[in-house]
Parts: C-alpha cells; sequence; structure tokens
C-alpha cells in the first residue's frame, strides 16, 4: 500500500519544493497526506473535467504541473472553476498535487526535457539559481573525521557538479572545558582541555540542512557538536531557469522551426525574423519564459524557444537571436512523460494515467 506522502516525497526527491520560485505554491494542495492512493491521474492543469475523469476511473490523487490554488483563496462557495474543482475534489476524496517551479528548475526537468525532444546535446541550465547552498564547517577529532564525512556526505553534502564527497580539511586544536553534569568523550570534568581536532568543511543544497545536521550529531563523538552554517551567494550551476545546448549538426531557420513544430506537435508557431545565419545553439524555457530573452543572448544562443511572448519583446531581439514562441501548453506537455517516469520506476501497486481531457484552453484555427 502507498500512502500520497510517498507519492509526492517520491516527485519532491527529483524537484525540491524549495526549488520552487518565491511566488510559486507548488506542493500538496487538496487532500489528506495519509490517505491511500487509489490510482494517479496526470495533467498540465486541473479543470473541472478532469476531476469527473478522476472520479469515472476510481483514482484518488491528481498530479499537476499547474497548481490549481495559486493567488489564493478567500471562499470556496463555487464562483469560479477553482471553487468549484476544491469543493468537487474534496467532496470526492480526491487529493491535488502541484510540481509546478520546481520541475522548471532541476535538471532532467521541463526545460531538459524540451531539449531533449529537439535533441540538442550538451544541455545546461541557462540561468542557475543562487541563494539554495550553505556551507557547513565543523570540527571532529581525528579519529572520528572519516565517520562524519562518510555520515554528512551520506546525507547529501559535499557534491559539486560531477563529483560527489567533496571537502576540505584542516588539522588544528579545539578547547573546551567540561562541567560536572558533563559526559566528556575526551578530558576532564572541570579542567581545560586541548583537543587534536579536524576542520572540515563542505557544503550542501540548504533543502537537506535538517538530514545532513542530524547525520553530523549522530557520527560525532561529542556530546555537544561544534558547527558552523553560512549562507553562500554561489548559484547552484545544476539548477535554475531554462537550458541551452547544441543542435547535433546546424540547421536554416525554416528547418529548425519545422523541427519545432513536429518536436511540440504544434500546427504553428510565432517567430521574429529569420536570422541570415544556421541555427546551431538553442535556448528553451517551458512556459512563460520571456523574462530570459538576455540571457539566452548572454549564454550564446542562435535561437530562444518559449511561451508567451508580448508583441513588444519581439523587438527586443535586435535580429541578434530568434524568438520561437511555441505556446504554453505545448512547452510544458512533455512534464507529464516525466511525472510518469519517476512514479512508474517507484510504484507498481497503483496505476498512473494521463488525462484525455484537452486542458490546453487555447485553440488554433
Ligand atoms: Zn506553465
Amino acid at each position: 500500500m502507498s500512502i500520497v506522502n510517498d507519492v509526492t516525497r517520491c516527485l519532491e526527491s527529483f524537484a525540491p519544493t524549495s526549488y520552487q520560485e518565491s511566488y510559486d505554491n507548488s506542493g500538496l494542495q487538496i487532500g489528506d497526506p495519509l490517505r491511500e492512493v487509489t490510482g494517479v491521474l496526470l495533467a498540465v492543469d486541473i479543470t473541472e473535467e478532469v476531476i469527473d475523469e478522476a472520479i469515472t476511473l476510481g483514482v484518488n490523487l491528481v498530479i499537476s504541473h499547474h497548481p490549481l490554488i495559486f493567488g489564493g483563496l478567500k471562499r470556496i462557495i463555487g464562483g469560479n472553476y477553482i471553487e468549484r474543482v476544491v469543493a468537487k475534489a474534496i467532496k470526492h476524496d480526491i487529493a491535488i498535487y502541484a510540481c509546478h517551479t520546481n520541475i522548471d528548475n532541476v535538471s532532467a526537468g521541463v526545460s531538459f526535457r524540451m531539449a531533449e525532444k529537439l535533441g540538442l546535446l550538451g544541455v545546461k541550465v541557462l540561468k542557475p539559481i543562487g541563494g539554495v547552498l550553505s556551507k557547513l564547517v565543523t570540527f571532529v577529532p581525528h579519529s572520528h573525521a572519516e565517520k562524519v564525512r562518510a555520515a554528512i556526505f551520506e546525507a547529501g553534502a559535499g557534491s559539486i557538479g560531477l563529483y560527489d564527497s567533496c571537502s576540505f580539511n584542516l588539522s588544528g586544536e579545539g578547547t573546551f572545558r567540561a562541567s560536572e553534569q558533563a559526559n566528556p568523550f575526551v578530558g576532564e570534568k572541570g579542567v581545560l582541555h586541548t583537543e587534536p581536532e579536524t576542520r572540515i568543511e563542505t557544503i550542501f543544497p540548504k533543502y537537506l540542512e535538517s538530514a545532513v545536521i542530524s547525520a553530523m550529531i549522530n557520527a560525532h563523538p561529542y556530546e555537544e557538536v561544534a558547527y558552523d552554517i553560512y549562507p553562500l551567494a554561489n548559484e547552484l550551476a545544476s539548477v535554475g531557469a531554462g537550458a541551452v545546448g547544441n543542435l547535433g549538426a546546424p540547421m536554416n531557420g525554416t528547418e529548425f522551426l519545422g523541427l519545432v513544430k513536429s518536436a511540440f506537435r504544434m500546427p504553428v508557431v510565432r517567430h521574429t525574423r529569420l536570422l541570415d545565419r544556421k541555427i546551431s545553439r538553442v535556448a528553451l524555457c517551458g512556459g512563460s519564459g520571456s523574462s530570459l530573452l538576455n540571457d539566452a543572448r548572454r549564454a550564446g544562443a542562435d535561437v530562444f524557444v518559449s511561451a508567451d511572448f508580448k508583441y513588444h519583446q519581439f523587438f527586443d531581439t535586435d535580429n541578434q537571436i530568434l524568438i520561437a514562441d511555441i505556446g504554453h501548453f505545448e512547452s510544458e506537455q512533455f512534464t507529464l512523460e516525466i511525472f510518469y517516469e519517476i512514479l512508474i520506476k517507484n510504484f507498481s501497486n497503483f496505476a498512473i494515467r494521463f488525462t484525455k481531457v484537452k486542458t490546453n484552453p487555447i485553440n488554433y484555427f
């Protein structure tokens, strides 16, 4: 048996909620986290038809990319579709969970999946996120340094890019005097003690702080563990908005736009004037990515594939980069594949289905 919490935890180990943007509202929005999951329905957006589909299928967890409750909710009296969906979901014991900008921001998330659909190589995050890393410094008697390092690495500290177990270690002397009530690992009560110690420095993503600190304290021999946590201004290269990578072989503008139309299954793509050079470097961002246009230019992209550009933003290219506006829904449609792949690997005791409801509110004629 799996409960709602098992499923949301699994998704969050891939896309931690702490990586969502400050304006976002990812996470469990409706439902009992301890309830047994009878099945999962995946959708980009949640509409009343999606909830009806879940009821018909006997599925009690709906996972969406866009949060149903986003800008707050002051009453539930059926005044708009959000209030009606909330009421219907609660009435039918259906849990609703959203995984939004946190899955936009992780490598292997929304924009990386778009890059995969275009066959891009050497894909990197377009605009790495800042403020999500901390430094840990602790002081351990030499005999236990190895054990403490291993424990904090196991909890997720010390990963930098393709390397794990990263730390810096210095030898020095720690001093302390234990009170009469203390139970010191070394030294005598009431006597100033000097102990040769290793100063271990490493980094960790903030969301792992409690796991890393408790692993350190459990492995550390001292009754009172001395440690410092520093916030870091560093960016985390593997997390952030958008993606950028290269085509296997350069192609001209119309060829590229044809590739985009077929990869994203769309009848039409809005774009700026074609450049007088071939396309080889491609920046992408799922959803409303227009604010990343300058990041795409700085990354040396020939084209920026995203959605929701306004008329005047099409002028901002200065004919230096091609904009391909592929539509919001179209850019994020493959997010459901990511959810599916994560869940199918980890759960075999309930069905996982894609909604058959067309939730894209935009039509083309
Ligand atoms: Zn979106």
